[in-house]
């Protein structure tokens, strides 16, 4: 169950609202990579988790990015609150569509104005898969979050953004030592596995030699139990 503390998990202050900038964080209010979209993965695949460890964690991190939904949803509306008085139309040609539409207030909207939507979650109902997927959500918070902090000169902003994107750190880690836990192997999805004909086979798919440009090597594609095929297209190796 759900329970409302009638206080912010990081207390927020503006210095200078600035609309344009409340309208940016809508991104990470209403946006793919924002605080609902991971308050809902988390807890969905919470709801679908059969490990009561690992289920308790993922409901545990769902919880708290609710939480940074609100300080985030806060800090936007502060920097907005221009846009609830039409007289002031420089603020309100900001954003016509917060200013008319939503009086100044935020809603589930990305930066763009798009709804936020379902669509933008990952949950496959398989824990480790769930998991990587969580991973990358957290890197994606962050890399927002850090280009949020990078815009405003406001320090006030700066200092509730530099702890949100914090946090989504923290949930990469424990995301990451849960996928740890569950022992293992690092290229080990599902249960069936992979065709050992093909699986070693790096596919170079390009010519690039000479004028064409160059082929590049690096780990991902040599040594170890790397066999690179040159030019598959023109081997014979598709179907009949
Ligand atoms: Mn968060
Ligand atoms: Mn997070």
């Amino acid at each position: 169950m759900y329970h409302h503390v009638k206080k912010l998990m990081y207390t927020v202050r503006v210095g200078d609202p600035d609309p344009r900038f409340g309208k940016m964080l809508l991104e990470q209010f209403g946006g793919a990579n924002g605080e609902l979209a991971a308050a809902m993965q988390y807890s969905i695949q919470g709801l679908n988790c059969d490990d009561p460890a690992r289920k308790d964690m993922l409901m545990d991190i769902g919880t708290e990015e609710l939480s940074h939904l609100e300080v985030i949803g806060t800090l936007a509306r502060m920097h907005l609150a221009p846009l609830k008085n039409l007289k002031n139309k420089e603020a309100a040609y900001a954003d016509p569509l917060i200013a008319i539409c939503g009086g100044g207030g935020v809603s589930l909207n990305n930066s763009q104005g798009n709804p936020w939507t379902a669509d933008y979650l990952k949950i496959t109902g398989e824990l480790d898969v769930d998991l990587r997927n969580n991973i990358a959500a957290e890197g994606r918070a962050k890399i927002v979050y850090e280009r949020l902090i990078d815009f405003t000169d406001d320090s006030q902003s700066k200092e509730a953004l530099q702890f949100l994107m914090t946090r989504e750190i923290t949930h990469m880690k424990v995301f990451s030592m849960a996928l740890e836990s569950l022992g293992k192997g690092k290229f080990e999805v599902g249960k069936i596995p992979p065709s050992e004909e093909w699986v070693n086979k790096y596919f170079n798919d390009s010519t690039g030699e000479g004028e064409l440009g160059k082929d590049a090597t690096g780990p991902w594609n040599t040594g170890g139990d790397w066999e690179k095929v040159d030019n598959p297209a023109f081997k014979g190796l598709g179907g009949k």
